[in-house]
């Protein structure tokens, strides 16, 4: 059923990756809304899961990596059950994404051109090659590109252009969500900047839905509506950004927070979280935080903390029954 306020709507997700040693679980039971024209920040340590939903959205999974549960609603249909042409259209010219290094995602024997012509041809059979390079050129004009540069080679480009050029790629097909995945590693902090203001312009511009995956706080500070933050494949708290970093309720994004460096407090030490991610394979019992809780109960070695609602947040956390 089409919904009017959400583009996208998660249901139970579950991915694993089935491994020698056992099943890693790298998503267990997600559920997310994305109201349209939002920016998502996603966010978490590394092996969280944050990647791995953004790239089932596209079912764009490695094997032996697989949804093995749950529904991704979008604009009414099931992504989940879709087909292989129907997952075809879909990708790029309703969801695109983009990932964290630019260099190895583009073919060094094609010219920037090439690339754009050939990812209009595959979605527009019959549109001619001076067609598609006209409507490149102003794509790659909108990013502060130079049309002529269509000519060049992507070993021509700096890090942020070859970027650009990414987003370019795809926007070319008028996609209305974007999946940035850690776009700015890469990038210098100078050039990181100017590509956050970028896709804020290009958000209004294309009337985008972005989900931006980091684990870099400053860049959903500058840039998200809403946070969700991940642990151990599921979703700790979602919030507005502001509210998140004003007011974290849950345990784990109050560590998270607190272990950025603060040069405007007196901090002779870097605080860090104590403990590691859990082992995915073989998760903690009951809430997967517990072992690095500092507020832990007996409830929550035994059983999953359900989500509870509080000042526009939702936590899964028993602090909040
Ligand atoms: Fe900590 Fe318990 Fe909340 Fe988990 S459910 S974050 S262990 S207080």
């Amino acid at each position: 059923m089409y919904d009017e306020e959400h583009i996208l709507r998660i249901e139970d997700l579950k991915v694993e990756f089935p491994i020698s040693i056992g099943t890693v679980r790298a998503v267990n039971g997600v559920d997310l809304e994305l109201v349209r024209g939002e920016v998502m920040g996603l966010v978490g340590e590394s092996g969280c899961g944050k990647s791995t939903l953004g790239f089932s959205i596209l079912r764009l999974l490695r094997p032996p990596g697989r949804i093995s549960g749950g529904r991704i609603i979008y604009n009414g249909h099931d992504i989940v059950q879709m087909g292989q042409e129907e997952l075809l259209a879909l990708r790029g010219s309703k969801i695109a994404m983009i990932f964290q290094d630019p260099l190895t995602s583009l073919n060094p024997l094609f010219s920037i051109g090439e690339h754009f012509v050939e990812t209009l041809r595959a979605h527009e059979k019959g549109i001619s090659k001076k067609d598609a390079l006209e409507r490149s050129e102003k794509v790659l004009e909108s990013l502060g590109i130079a049309g002529e540069r269509l000519r060049e080679y992507p070993h021509q480009m700096s890090g942020g252009m070859r970027q650009r050029i990414m987003i370019g790629l795809a926007l070319i097909l008028n996609p209305d969500l974007l999946i940035a995945d850690e776009p700015t590693t890469a990038l210098d902090v100078i050039v990181e900047a100017q590509f956050l203001d970028l896709l804020d312009d290009l958000r209004k511009q294309y009337n985008l839905t972005i989900i931006l995956i980091t684990h870099n706080l400053g860049n959903v500070a500058q840039l998200a509506d809403r946070i969700t933050v991940m642990y151990g494949g599921t979703i700790a708290e979602v919030g507005p950004a502001q509210s998140i970093f004003d007011e974290p309720l849950h345990p784990y994004t109050q560590g998270l927070l607190a272990s950025i460096p603060n040069i405007k407090l007196d901090q002779p030490e870097l605080k860090t979280m104590p403990g590691s991610p859990p082992d995915l394979v073989d998760p903690p019992a009951g809430c997967v935080f517990h072992p690095r809780c500092p507020y832990v109960m007996d409830i929550c070695t035994k059983e999953r903390p359900p989500v509870f609602a509080r000042n526009g947040h939702r936590m899964s956390c028993w602090l909040y029954r």
